[in-house]
């Protein structure tokens, strides 16, 4: 049964990439009905936050990727964070010295860099293996010079080949790779240690992760032999590398860029529909020509043999346009709900919570959900949408950009649009009795080109160049409002 696994080092925000990385773990294990097993890597105490490991949580419950086993729901290899694991890799780190498929290594890097500078090899040779043949003397004299020794894997003399699910057959040339070292002079294991040899413990069959780690597959697939040889791992996994997520202009989309960070995706108002469609993209697709799927589709189809080698692009503009889709797809009531807490952030409305609402505000905003949800393409767009229909002032400032729709003919046009209305009877005051009696005053009669007519009462009732349209927008603010948002742009 497969057992695949995600693992983040909890430094930094959720990113893009890490994200991807969980998203095709959760999918296979979802259509092979196998199992995710989450396990934090916080082995760096310099860099690992708590903070951090909250966010990840944060991020992966936001987009609704549950795991099996792991931190916070526990399992059968628990603890899952590897700060709480050191006694196991101590206990390893000996078993591998013992059987001496691990040495002692007490050279500094200075020490490293003067031979191979002294043997002409270039600076980025790295370790030269050198103390793997120290006599038991040599090590001894070490020691009494107060010398701490890490520890190192022995290489194997011979080329190192796997199978990529993703990117086929994989060769490192024999020496391409030096002794690594596993645990450092201090004591502490290293990930080169704790990564393999949990994943061995957690029975990880396919190991699914970035291209950037491809460089630490071959010191992974030796140490793993050492520990099948043990018997601390049965079998070998499966490796699958997905490809990099490039950013503008032929870059890696780094860490840091801002069209990485996850929580600011959300913070536009990208819904995890949305969102995880468009990450599902970056390296796979479910079928020529469609760009739009569920999630539950996404698992029906995936196959992380079928996610392709090259670099994927990140495209904001397409992730957008995608999560404007699944927006549309939402209920109106769930559209709502979603859509209120950007209201509260943006002052709209008062609480988060649909039942504490104002019947007025319910009201209002059950009646503009079907003007506004097709018009979205970020939930973050709700507030300006909304705002105008469910605001009682009786002026709205204009932004910039529809005071410049204001032309020397809107006076006159507010006029004459606060004249037609003015004597409608309320059971009358309609989108569609509206629409018919300001295109009569304004267009007929007044002579204006719709676009003259309707631009200034648009600014007038929504401050706004682009708003739900006009005519039902009208009818839900209401006369009275209505009214006096026209005289008092006119003023
Ligand atoms: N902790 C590693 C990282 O976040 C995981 C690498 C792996 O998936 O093997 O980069």
């Amino acid at each position: 049964d497969l057992r695949v696994r995600f693992c983040p080092s909890p430094t930094g925000t959720p990113h893009v990439g890490m994200v991807r990385t969980a998203l095709f773990n959760w999918a296979q294990a979802r259509h092979s009905h196998g199992k995710l097993i989450f396990r934090i890597e916080d082995t760096d105490a310099a860099r690992d936050s708590e903070e951090s490991y909250q966010q990840i949580l944060d991020a992966l419950r936001w987009l609704g990727l549950d795991w099996d086993e792991g931190v916070e729901v526990g399992g059968p290899d628990a603890p899952y964070r590897q700060s709480e694991r050191g006694d196991i890799y101590q206990d390893v780190a000996a078993k591998l010295l013992q059987a001496g498929y691990a040495y002692e290594s007490y050279s500094t890097a200075e020490e490293i860099e003067a031979r191979n500078l002294a043997a002409g090899r270039p600076k980025a040779f790295g370790y030269d293996g050198y103390d793997r043949n120290l006599s038991e003397e040599q090590r001894a004299a070490f020691r009494a010079e107060g010398r701490k020794p890490a520890l190192r894997i022995k290489m194997p003399d011979e080329d190192i080949a796997f199978d990529d699910l993703i990117r086929g057959r994989i060769e490192f040339k024999a020496g391409s790779v030096p002794d690594y070292v596993i645990v450092r002079p201090n004591g502490d294991p290293l990930y080169t240690l704790t990564n393999p040899v949990d994943d061995a413990l957690m029975r990880i069959n396919v190991v699914l992760r970035g291209e950037d780690l491809l460089s630490s597959t071959p010191r992974q697939v030796v140490l793993y032999r050492y520990l099948i040889e043990l018997g601390i791992a049965q079998e070998m996994p499966l490796f699958g590398h997905m490809p990099y997520v490039m950013g503008e202009g032929k870059k890696k989309l780094s860490k840091r860029d801002p069209e990485s960070n996850l929580f600011l995706h959300r913070e536009h108002g990208f819904i995890r529909e949305g969102l995880l469609n468009y990450l599902a993209l970056l390296g796979w697709s479910i079928g020529p020509d469609r760009d739009v799927f569920s999630m539950d589709e996404m698992v029906e189809k995936f196959d992380i043999r079928q996610v392709k080698a090259n670099p994927a692009h990140f495209d904001i503009d397409k992730a957008i346009a995608i999560n404007a889709e699944h927006i549309r797809m939402l209920e109106p009531q769930d559209f709502l709900n979603r859509s209120l807490p950007y209201l509260q952030r943006d002052g709209v409305v008062s609480t988060d919570s649909w039942e504490e609402l104002s019947p007025r505000e319910r009201e209002v905003l059950s009646a503009a959900a079907p003007l506004v949800q097709p018009r979205v393409r970020l939930l973050g767009e709700v507030s300006g949408m909304i705002g105008s229909l469910l605001s009682q002032e009786d002026y709205l400032e204009p932004d910039p950009d529809a005071r410049k729709q204001l032309k020397e003919s809107a006076p006159a046009v507010l006029e004459l649009a606060e004249q037609a209305l003015s004597p409608v009877a309320d059971g009358d005051w309609t989108t569609d009795h509206l629409h018919e009696l300001l295109t009569q005053a304004l267009v007929d009669e007044g002579g204006y080109k719709p676009r003259l007519a309707f631009g200034p009462v648009r600014v007038a009732v929504s401050g706004r160049r682009v708003s739900p349209p006009l005519f039902e927008s009208l009818e839900i603010i209401g006369k009275d409002t209505t009214l006096r948002r026209l005289s008092n742009l006119r003023k």
